[in-house]
Formats: C-alpha cells, structure tokens, sequence
C-alpha cells in the first residue's frame, strides 16, 4: 500500500461558458480565482482554477470552458458529484444562498452521517457542500462568503460505476481504505489526508455509461508531495499494471495520467511548485498566464479568449 499520496490535488471538469463558470465559483460560492490559464493541450480555450487563497492541494475546482460543446450526460464511469466541505450548520446559509441564485438541482441527503446539500452547476455539474466539523482549512477570507460558512476545500468525489470491485482495489493500493458501506455507496478513506479525503464509490450495475461533455468531470487529481514521490506512486501502478503516462510539466504542479479499469480519468500531481510559481500570492488569478510554449500566442489569445475581470 503507497503512503505518498496525501488526498485530492484538484478536479478537473468541462463548461460551455467562461465568464458564467467564473461568476458561480467566485461569486456564488465564493472560492478565488487562484489561475487564469489556458489548456495547455489546446490553447484556445481557457483553464480556470478556483482555490482557497493560494490554491492548496484538495481545495482547488479547475476548468475548461469550451464554447459550443455538448452537454454531458451523467452515468458510470465517471466521477459523477463533487463535494466541498463547509462547517457544521452551514447548510442553511447555503441553501437560501443557492436557492436566491435560482441554482438548480438543490435538495438534502444524509451519506454516512454526513449532512449534505445537493446542487447543480451552470452545465448540470454534479456538486454537493457536506458538513464536516473541526476542519482546520481556512475559507478564502476575501470572497463574497462569510468565513464562518465557508467552504473549506474539497471533502472529495464520488464515482459512479458498473462495478466498484477494481476501482476499490486501486483506491486500497494507493493507500484508502475502506470505511463503510450505506445502500449503494462505499466509502474509502485516507487516513492522516489534507482533509480531501473521502472517496464515494456508487454502484450502478445497470445504468448507461456516462457520456463527457459541459457539467462532465474530465479527470480527478491526487496529491502527492514532491517529484520523488510522484516516481514511487507511478513505478508502484505501472507494476500494478496501470498504464501511466510518463512525468508532464503542467507550470504549478508536474503529472501523470492513468485510467481505472472503469474508465475514469486519475491524475497525480505534485504540491510543487505550486500557483505562486508565477504571480505573486497578492494578484493570483488576475492576469492571464500562459506556458512558454504557447507564449507565442498571446496576442491572438488575448483578443479570441472572453474577458474575465481581474
Ligand atoms: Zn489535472
């Protein structure tokens, strides 16, 4: 079992409109703006990071936002919900913020004696804010959100699946264990994570696959500190059989990629060198920033990629 890996890094999902992803993460839910990037894999479109204030590791929701794509479908073989952690008797705060923005989807759950309020994103995106008590993670502080309800970070994500018994198993190897189980839901945990911790597995044997489009989880990211153990969790999957794509410079964190065996899309990311790399803590997220290989484009970027105010 590896002990590098320390909980999420960051999720990953698609959206049709820049300028409205930016308003719900910033301003209704109040995380900052911690990177105002593009994909570095297609410089068209922009990547959007929203974080605590300096975008720790398990607190930061990331977007590509694709004009003119599809929407989504939700089924297995995804991550299907997102969830952030908020303090215990935050969920009504929530739900009357929520509510007044004509946010859809909202409704109430118990999971494993959590108390959780369900929402959707701008694109139908699969969110929930679970209540978690003493969680040490500070709320950005500058936002539009009080401190006292806001979101810590990520709790984590659940996944929806045909089958959970092999994602389980890789999950064990990389140092979860199993918690509990409730209906259709098993729990892992990482024990001694950075609070982004929890992964819900949902089995579905016979619902449709998932079809990725807007509202779509594109991949989840998990930590680990440094490049050193970054090589012992990659040398550990690919002996496990995973196929794992050799170390790639993302500018704020180094990764590798690899599928489930039900298709979902894991990266592994490194806390260095993180999103102050480039910008100072003060201005994170302001100007938009772009990798030296596609420096040659900004001029034409800067005139095609919507405007977000700094
Ligand atoms: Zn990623």
């Amino acid at each position: 079992m590896l002990t590098q890996i320390k909980g999420l890094h960051h999720v990953t999902s698609m959206a049709s409109d820049a300028q409205q992803n930016n308003r719900f993460f910033t301003e209704l839910l109040g995380l900052r703006r911690v990177k105002k990037t593009v994909n570095f894999d297609a410089p068209d479109v922009y990547h959007l990071y929203y974080g605590d204030e300096v975008g720790s590791a398990g607190t930061v929701m990331t977007y590509f936002p694709f004009p003119n794509i599809v929407k989504g479908h939700r089924g297995t073989g995804e991550v299907s919900e997102t969830v952030f952690a908020v303090p215990e008797g935050a969920l009504d705060f929530w739900r009357a913020r929520l509510e007044g923005a004509g946010v859809d989807g909202i409704g109430t759950d118990e999971r494993f004696g959590e108390a959780r309020l369900r929402f959707a994103g701008p694109d139908g995106d699969g969110f929930a804010l679970a209540e978690v008590a003493g969680d040490p993670r500070a709320p950005f502080a500058d936002g539009p959100v009080p401190a006292e309800s806001g979101i810590h970070g990520f709790r984590g994500v659940t996944m929806q699946l045909r089958n959970t018994a092999a994602t389980a198993e890789l999950l064990k190897l990389m140092g979860y264990e199993e918690v509990g189980r409730q209906g259709d839901f098993t729990r892992l945990a990482l024990a001694g994570g950075n609070g982004a911790d929890i992964i819900d597995l949902e089995a579905r044997p016979d619902a449709p696959r998932a079809r990725e489009g807007a509202g779509s989880v594109h991949h989840v990211a998990f930590a680990v500190e440094d490049r050193a153990a970054q090589m012992q969790v990659r040398k550990a999957l690919l002996e496990a059989g995973a196929h794992v794509t050799p170390v790639i410079d993302r500018d704020y964190f180094w990764a590798i990629y690899f599928r489930t065996p039900d298709g979902v899309l894991f990266e592994v990311a490194t806390h260095e060198p993180g999103f102050a790399r480039d910008e100072g803590v003060a201005h994170l997220g302001e100007a938009l920033k772009l990798p030296d290989q596609h420096a040659h484009l900004r001029a034409r970027l800067e005139q095609s990629l919507p405007a977000i105010p700094g």
